[in-house]
């Protein structure tokens, strides 16, 4: 047996390699983390965590406004956006510690370093230091992707800058449609910024049920978020007051920032992967199979890396199933249907399952049960707020396919709802559940006959 000077070497400490670490050495493995920048990596560092601060510190607003109607007066509010920003710093730098702390208390040895592969069981740190393991591991995440290519576009900024933007953007512009454009766009436009936003599509969220993206669309319109659809920019330029930017139609908008929110990139340039004959896909996405293990025996990946379902619980899943395989005697492949999914807008979005146009692509018939409802906070308040819920069940076995929730607490109730649709919940299943009164989940357990019925194409 060769000798090695690792059982592992993980390239990146994020969700998934920090995961895949700890449980790697609880087997016994001497493990090495390599990371370059922060312990924690996108979710800790620049993404959910720091995201769902700014979403709750954006709430606060509406909070202020609706404690009128329930008795509160409430003197002028007034954000600071600094003192956020340095809160939150705290926050993360915590999170970051405890991480570091944790991988060190399990003995992996963090190797705070830019690592690339030298080889199918050898890996080179920035220093020029070379160690061979016995396995690898590559969990780099992704990266923002700054689209689309018009001259001007490097004056853009990613979700990596937003966060610390040394001046509050009175005026922002956010280009892209997708998670990360409506959650931001939902967050500044609460702080108080003028938001415009520039997409493609005619509505953001490509991908998740009609019904959703339509009411998001209405929602952030009367948030006050200038919805420029079916349009994109085709130039920014640096002016004396900010940013000067031209759109297809023609159209000219002055702002303090723009920020890029086109997707994400797979991390994989420059680490010498395709080198060792790692097989890539196009977009730099390691490909590998139902265990994580790429082309190369020795070398798996897990996370934003493999591009499969881009999200911290499912880099976490596939990090610990990776130990499991590779170290633990337990061969695990992670299941990626019916992953439970949400966007932090005000109102969010929570979604488990197959959308109505996913299921009639492989149903036959469908009953469609959904109902749009006042939450109780909504009647004294007497904010325009409605919670729309949709059901989607394939009508031969009344099997549950899909549950889908606009409005308040809608990510926690797509956590729970995911738990029956694993079981393979049928709505009969939903009906016998006891309502508990007064809450918003109880609608999902109350809807009685179909809304409509429709075909499906298979
Ligand atoms: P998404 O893939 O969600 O959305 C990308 C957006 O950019 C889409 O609206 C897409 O348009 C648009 N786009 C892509 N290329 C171009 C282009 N060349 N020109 C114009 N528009 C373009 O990416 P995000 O960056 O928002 O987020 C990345 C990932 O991070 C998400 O997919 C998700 O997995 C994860 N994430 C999860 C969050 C959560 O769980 N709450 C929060 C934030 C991120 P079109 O739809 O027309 O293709």
């Amino acid at each position: 047996m060769p000798q090695f000077d690792y059982d592992l070497v993980v390239i990146g400490a994020g969700s998934g390699g920090v995961r895949a670490a700890r449980v790697a050495a609880g087997y016994g493995a001497k493990v090495a983390v390599a990371e370059e920048f922060r312990v924690g990596g996108t979710c800790v560092i620049r993404g959910c965590v720091p995201k769902k601060l700014y979403v709750l510190a954006g709430r606060f607003r509406d909070d202020f406004e609706d404690a009128a109607g329930f008795g509160w007066r409430v003197g002028k509010p007034q954000f600071d956006w600094p003192a956020l920003v340095a809160a939150k710093e705290q926050e993360i730098t915590r999170l970051s510690e405890l991480y570091a702390q944790n991988l060190t208390k399990a003995g992996v040895e963090i190797i705070p370093a830019r690592a690339a592969l030298a080889g199918p069981n050898a890996v080179r740190f920035a220093d020029g230091r070379r160690v061979s393991a016995r396995v690898i591991l590559v969990a780099m995440g992704a990266a923002p992707v700054l689209s689309p290519q018009i001259p001007g576009i490097e004056l853009a900024i990613s979700s990596n800058e937003i966060f610390d933007l040394p001046v509050f953007p009175r005026r922002l512009l956010i280009v892209g449609g997708g998670y990360i454009a409506v959650e931001f766009a939902s967050i500044f436009t609460r702080l108080g910024a003028r938001v415009h936003m520039s997409m493609r599509a005619e509505h953001p969220l490509r991908g998740f049920d009609e019904d959703l993206r339509r009411r998001l669309h209405t929602a952030l319109e009367s948030d006050g978020v200038d919805m420029r659809t079916g349009v994109l920019p085709t130039r920014i330029e640096k002016t004396a007051n900010g940013l000067d930017v031209t759109f297809q139609d023609g159209s000219h908008l002055e702002v303090d920032q723009a920020l890029a929110s086109t997707g994400r990139r797979p991390s994989t340039q420059g680490l010498g992967l395709e080198a060792i004959g790692v097989a890539l896909r196009e977009n730099g996405a390691v490909i590998v199979d139902a265990r994580s293990r790429s082309s190369v025996e020795s070398i798996y990946a897990v996370g934003d890396v493999t591009d499969r379902v881009n999200l911290t619980p499912v880099a976490i899943r596939e990090g610990h199933a990776f130990a499991d395989t590779a170290f633990g005697g337990k061969p695990t492949a992670v299941d990626h249907d019916n992953v439970p999914t949400a966007v932090f807008t005000t109102p969010e979005l929570g979604t488990v399952g197959l959308t109505e146009d996913e299921a009639k692509a492989k149903f036959a018939r469908l009953d469609i049960y959904d109902t749009s409802f006042r939450p109780l906070r909504a009647t004294l308040s007497k904010r325009a707020e409605t919670v729309f819920m949709k059901i989607v069940v394939d009508a031969a076995s009344d099997r549950v396919l899909g549950v889908h929730i606009f409005g308040e607490a809608a990510a926690e109730m797509a956590q729970l709802a995911a738990i029956p649709l694993r079981m393979g919940a049928r709505k009969s299943d939903f009906d016998a559940a006891m309502a508990l009164h007064p809450t918003i989940a109880e609608e999902l357990v109350t809807m009685g006959a179909p809304t409509r019925r429709c075909e499906g194409a298979a």
